[in-house]
């Protein structure tokens, strides 16, 4: 399980390039929660920007949307695998959040 985790987490850092700092951690059920913080931003004084929210989905494909969005918006000359799917992680962002 180790090992599965560390490679997920090489993964996604690969994916979300340079800026990124990835962990994967075991949540609730057993399912895999993907944190993706920013080495730049502070989301809170103090503490890193990160995809997790609280309740929503945090899985791979939920994070690295979050990521995506964050990357594109604030690092523009950053970049990263991720951004290559920038237009259907607002696709899906606007599916899960329509209000948003
Ligand atoms: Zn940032």
């Amino acid at each position: 399980m180790t090992a599965s985790r560390a490679a997920r987490e090489r993964r996604a850092a690969v994916q979300a390039g340079e800026l990124a700092k990835v962990t994967v951690e075991i949540g609730t059920a057993d399912a895999l929660v993907y944190k993706i913080r920013c080495t730049r931003c502070e989301g809170r004084p103090g503490v890193p920007w990160s995809t997790y929210r609280s309740g929503e989905d945090n899985d791979f494909i939920g994070a690295m949307d979050r990521w995506t969005l964050h990357l594109s918006g604030k690092h523009p000359e950053a970049e990263a695998e991720c951004l290559g799917f920038l237009d259907q992680a607002i696709a899906r962002l606007q599916e899960r959040n329509p209000r948003s």
